[in-house]
């Protein structure tokens, strides 16, 4: 089975496409015939060679957004494109912060469904279902439109894997924004890139992350340095982020980021569902938790019932003795 078009919000960060960007595009590669993606930013053109090398043959390119919200602009371009040709099958945006403005303001603009949470794409047919979590990831559940396309996906990071496909050449199309007026009235005044030392959580190889078990906030220190002798990177539970003792950038989870590392490693965390649902695709999981009925352990490959301020400062200098 093959749709005929998909399209992509490629989304760029550190001057390159995101890995979830990199993900969608695979994902649609796999289920179109053709992949075109739309995107925003200086000198986005310039990155057209790496799309193509992700299967895409045409970028839309928007162009710089002077301040404004990349939302309003993106869900614009995509139904003005649409207008002038036809609609693509589907569409697909990633979970994040601009993929999911976009795709809302999409979707209110040509009046058709979206389904979000999106952590599985099955083919049946001509038809794309989607397995979409619920209730915080306890359930999931197959969801297919039954209106005619586009059909808007938002994906959750992590549900596909990113691969290169051959390369193929890209052709760059400027895309057309009309004006706006006061959907356009909300500006980016500044911006703040948080500082970090290791690899990004959403993309380390390690992850360690702590909990409430850690006991007081100068523990997590422990987590820090194993997760950096273990060149990876810390992570935490919302129960730790919300006292305020790590930036809300750390949370694993439901309402934070989704991991997939080779190893994971939690440290005093009970293992509650919106934790899990962020990390229990991680190929290896080691969990430390005194109490041996801790959901943690059910998901587990290896655990450790113990006191984490006890066990964690062995681990850390067996690590240094090797
Ligand atoms: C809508 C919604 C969204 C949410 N999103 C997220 C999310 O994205 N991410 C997330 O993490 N949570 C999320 N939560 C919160 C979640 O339900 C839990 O409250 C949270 O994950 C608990 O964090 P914790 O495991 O650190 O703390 P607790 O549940 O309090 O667990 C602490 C654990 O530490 C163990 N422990 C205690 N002392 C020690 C010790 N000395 N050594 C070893 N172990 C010890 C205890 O046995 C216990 O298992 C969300 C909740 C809601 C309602």
């Amino acid at each position: 089975m093959s749709l005929g078009k998909i399209w992509v919000l490629a989304e760029f960060a550190e001057a390159k496409p995101t890995t979830a960007t990199l993900e969608l595009l695979s994902a649609a590669s796999t289920f179109a015939d053709r992949v075109e993606a739309f995107a925003w930013g200086e000198g986005v053109a310039d990155y057209s060679g790496v799309l193509g090398d992700y299967g895409v043959s045409k970028l839309y390119d928007i162009g710089s957004l002077a301040g404004s919200l990349p939302g309003p602009k993106v869900a614009a371009a995509m139904a003005e494109a649409i207008s002038k040709d036809s609609a693509p099958d589907a569409i697909f945006f990633a979970t994040s912060y601009d993929g999911r403005d976009a795709a809302a303001r999409l979707s209110a603009r040509l009046s058709v469904g979206v389904i979000t949470n999106v952590v599985n794409l099955v083919a049946e047919g001509n038809e794309l279902n989607a397995e979409h979590a619920i209730f915080g990831g306890e359930m999931i559940l197959t969801s297919k439109f039954t209106a005619s396309a586009p059909r808007i996906f938002v994906i959750r990071a992590k549900s596909f894997a990113p691969e290169a496909k051959d390369t193929a050449s890209c052709e760059v199309v400027p895309a057309s924004v009309s004006d706006l007026g006061s959907t356009d009235g909300a500006k980016i005044v500044s911006s703040h890139v948080e500082e970090r030392s290791g690899p990004k959580l959403d993309e380390a190889p390690v992850v360690v992350s702590g909990g409430r078990g850690l006991g007081q906030p100068d523990r997590y220190q422990l987590v820090e340095e194993l997760a950096s002798l273990l060149a990876g990177a810390p992570g935490a539970s919302r129960a730790i982020v919300d006292a305020g003792w790590v930036p809300y950038s750390y949370q694993v989870g439901q309402t934070g980021k989704t991991v997939k590392p080779n190893l994971y490693i939690a440290v005093g965390i009970s293992g509650a569902t919106q934790h899990m649902v962020g990390m229990k695709g991680s190929k290896n999981i080691v969990a430390i938790n005194k109490d041996k009925e801790a959901p943690i352990f059910q998901v587990c490959d290896f655990g450790i019932v113990g006191d984490a301020s006890k066990i964690v400062p062995k681990l850390i200098e067996a690590i240094k003795a090797r």
